[in-house]
């Protein structure tokens, strides 16, 4: 079976306590690899060499940092299928998936931030005859990088590449349940060119090893991606050491659909926004609100669509849904449905699980879910579910709308479906969400600012954002 190693000055080491853990094939819902159960003597040797390489890292300047980072960047793309079927075979999610977003965006988080670093300029403030001001943005140093098993590299990566860029050292804790594609990556650093240090890969559970990260006094910022629970811990731990925090949390994203939408185009893309990954997007669309007028009509056309879905064999380019994560999180998701149904809801389609045949056989597979009747105050319609499942609730009109859509303690996205110019700017304005796509969904331009209202996070990543995150701001004053 194989064996997946930590990436630690360069080097690919099991972990000092040398216990390892298991990682599951969801489809399959057996063991086929284990990795290293590291704890806090791993961290701390992850950051001792983190220190040791930042100052030759940081002395190489943006042009030889970008260099080698898009040379890491070509080392993915040239292994792309490798990195697909990893990345398939560890959360379960469709080969097409993996193929069409997760590890091209992988690559691009890579690009985007090796040739953003080169545009990043810094301010200057004149003060008439008297001073002039410029700020000055250096890298912070060593920093940690946790993230969770859902978009496995694309969101390590989201992180890595501007911690890098900017001129830091990272040590990076993947997912425990998805560590496959980040360790692949790992293996691709020495050859192009990542000196040893500067990228340290520890895997392990969030307890031992991200605990170790948040708690550790020589890594004065952390990025975080995950739930909000853990974010609550990270937070209550790193605040009295100081530290610098982008949290990027849970959501319970509305997608509001009004009376004059183009029906069609909103009801292909809201099959997409409400289970692609099977429904395990941070950025999915989870209550759907609609206006009375077109309740029926969407309801039984979307129930009709979401029916048509195929759950099946991630390999299979048939199939539209996957596996779920894990064992357990095919049991919570299930548990979520019924409790819709003890709050009074109608499961309108799936609400089970799909059992496959053959090797599939002990897979976790969630029908595609969609369930109506519930209030807007209920546990279903307030709690993040994370899985296929979607809820209905009609509205009579716009202020409706928007007091349901901003009616949960979450604020990551929205969605807006409406032909009317005047309402678009207004709903987008009131909506609480850090994100609100207009008759889109997912669509990303990796400049704009990104993260949560709310409980859905703090602060902002993505383009200039991420970069000064990842930078601390002098100011220089000069006496003219
Ligand atoms: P978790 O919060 O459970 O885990 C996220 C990461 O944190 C994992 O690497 C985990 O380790 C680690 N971790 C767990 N406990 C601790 C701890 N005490 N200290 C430090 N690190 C810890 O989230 P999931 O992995 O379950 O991911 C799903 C969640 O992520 C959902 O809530 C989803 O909304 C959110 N998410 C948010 C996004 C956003 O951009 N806002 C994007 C994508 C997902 P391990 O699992 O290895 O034990």
């Amino acid at each position: 079976m194989e064996q997946l190693l930590n990436l630690i000055d360069g080097e690919q080491r099991p972990a000092i306590g040398g216990g390892w853990l298991d990682v599951y094939e969801p489809a399959k819902g057996q063991v086929y690899a284990q990795l290293p159960d590291s704890d806090e003597r791993d961290v701390e040797a992850a950051v001792d060499a983190a220190h040791r390489a930042f100052p030759a890292w940081n002395a190489l300047g943006r042009e030889g940092r970008s260099a080698a980072i898009l040379r890491l960047a070509q080392a993915i793309e040239d292994d792309m299928e490798g990195f697909v079927r990893d990345e398939s075979r560890d959360n379960g999610k469709p080969l097409s998936l993996a193929r069409r977003v997760d590890i091209p965006r992988a690559v691009s988080n890579f690009r985007f931030f090796a040739t953003a670093i080169l545009h990043f300029p810094s301010e200057a403030h004149l003060m008439d005859d008297v001073a002039v001001n410029y700020t000055d943005r250096q890298p912070i140093g060593v920093v940690g990088a946790i993230s969770p098993w859902n978009l496995p590299l694309y969101l390590f990566t989201w992180k890595i590449a501007p911690a890098l860029a900017a001129g830091n050292c990272v040590v990076a804790k993947p997912s425990e349940v998805t560590p496959l594609t980040a360790y692949r990556m790992g293996t691709l650093c020495k050859a192009a060119g990542i000196p040893p240090g500067v990228l340290n890969i520890v895997h392990g559970l969030g307890p031992k090893v991200g605990a170790a990260i948040t708690a550790h006094p020589r890594i004065p910022a952390i990025s975080f991606t995950g739930g909000t629970r853990t974010g609550a811990e990270i937070a209550r731990v790193a605040a009295p050491l100081f530290k610098k925090l982008s949290l990027e949390l849970g959501g319970k994203n509305p997608v509001l659909v009004f009376a004059d939408c183009d029906f069609e185009d909103m009801l292909k893309t809201t099959v997409r926004s409400s289970f692609t990954n099977q429904g395990q997007i941070c950025l999915c669309g989870s209550r759907i609100l609609v206006e009375r007028s077109i309740y029926t009509r969407f309801r039984d056309a979307f129930v009709e669509r979401v029916k048509a879905l195929t759950v099946g064999d991630p390999e299979r380019g048939t199939s539209d849904l996957g596996a779920v994560v894990s064992k357990d999180h095919m049991e919570k998701v299930l548990a979520y449905i019924d409790l819709a149904r003890t709050e009074g809801g109608t499961v309108l389609t799936g609400g089970t699980r799909v059992l496959l045949d053959g090797a599939l056989k002990d897979g976790w597979y969630i029908a595609p879910t969609v369930i109506e009747g519930l209030g807007p105050q209920c546990r279903t319609n307030q709690e993040e579910i994370f899985g296929p499942v979607v809820t209905l609730q009609p509205f009579d009109d716009e202020a409706e709308a928007l007091a349901l859509a901003n009616a949960t303690p979450y604020g990551l996205a929205s969605v807006v479906w409406t032909t009317d110019l005047k309402r678009t700017h207004r709903v987008a304005r009131a909506l609480q969400a850090g994100i609100v796509w207009v008759n889109c969904w997912m669509v990303r331009d990796l400049r704009t600012p990104f993260g949560g209202m709310k409980q859905s996070g703090v602060g902002r990543e993505g383009g200039v954002e991420a970069l000064r995150f990842f930078t601390e701001a002098k100011n220089i004053c000069i006496k003219l």
